[in-house]
């Protein structure tokens, strides 16, 4: 059968946060079969686990974030989460002493690459899959996003800065599961911002953690990070991996086809709740053995990484 996973061992993480600029020290615990996915603050006293359901998952401009019932938030789960949902691991234990998960690099491949490091384990349990069985469009203004049925896991992205430096390179990617690596592809595109929102967003004590170190900054016409892109539309492709992080917030991989021009997190979310609320777009699978299976998870070691130094 296709089973559920977890991580083999403790890893211990330590980088700044985003929006607080200050040191977070991170601790990802494996879990048994069926107990999901659970992100606990242990600065509180006492600690709070946050549950993922369609009244937990929040956003704001700058990332995905999950709220419980008093207000507590944790922030900037979307990276860790694309590298779960990459991975395929369906149980885990994420425990941070900060309102949010550290930035690392701004990619996912600092989280895949400690992972891989510990290596994955396989579950005596099936791995659950959210089948989509009706298309589900969302448009606001000119932005779109969608999910339809298809058998595998496709995801196409656009974009459009209107900005000379992302315009000039290629705006589209797509990727499908089964042919193309996400480890390779995806996970060390970095996420962006620009010199005039950085500065805006630190004098209103935001993004305090900003820089060069965690992101692709571009001022008017050129790239401040002095090795410039990892790939030339890393842009496009952060977009992608920020995408499956969103796409996997309720813990379940997704048998379906996902396309976006635009989209950004609140919108990612927008279409997750919108899929969820109506029980006929989905339905939940399972499969027997692994040929069935119309996605293939395979289990990447750690001399994986050696053959794709990428980072
Ligand atoms: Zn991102």
């Amino acid at each position: 059968m296709v089973k559920q996973r977890t991580i083999k061992n403790i890893i211990k993480i330590t980088g700044i946060g985003l929006h607080t600029g200050r040191k977070i020290n991170m601790i990802l615990k494996p879990l048994s079969e069926n107990s999901g996915i659970i992100y606990r603050r242990v600065d509180l006293v006492p600690p709070v686990d946050f549950v993922i359901n369609i009244n937990t998952i929040c956003d704001n401009t700058l990332c995905t974030c999950l709220i419980d019932s008093n207000n507590t938030r944790i922030f900037t789960i979307e990276h860790l989460h694309a590298t779960l949902s990459g991975l395929g691991i369906d149980n885990i234990l994420v425990e941070v002493d900060a309102p949010e998960i550290p930035i690392m690099d701004g990619s996912a491949y600092c989280f895949i690459y400690l992972i891989l490091k510990v290596g994955i384990c396989e579950l005596n349990a099936h791995k659950k899959f959210f089948r989509i069985k009706k298309s589900i469009h969302i448009q606001e203004y000119d932005k779109w996003a969608e999910l339809l049925p298809f058998n595998g896991f496709k995801l196409s992205f656009f974009i459009d800065f209107n900005h000379p430096i992302i315009n000039f390179n290629r705006q589209y990617y797509c990727l499908n599961f089964s042919t193309t690596s996400f480890i390779k592809n995806i996970s060390s595109a970095r996420t962006f911002g620009f010199t005039k929102d950085i500065k805006y967003l630190h004098k209103h004590g935001l993004a305090l953690g900003g820089s060069i170190n965690c992101a692709i900054i571009i001022d008017n016409n050129k790239i401040l990070n002095k090795d410039g892109l990892r790939f030339n539309n890393e842009f496009v492709r952060h977009k992608l991996l920020d995408a499956i992080g969103d796409l996997f917030l309720y813990g379940h991989n997704i048998i379906g086809e996902f396309n976006a021009f635009k989209a950004g997190h609140a919108l990612n979310n927008k279409l997750l709740r919108t899929m969820i609320s109506n029980p006929d777009n989905w339905e939940l699978v399972t499969f027997n053995n692994d040929q069935e299976s119309p996605i293939k998870f395979s289990i990447p070691s750690e001399y994986y990484l050696k053959d794709n130094n990428f980072s």
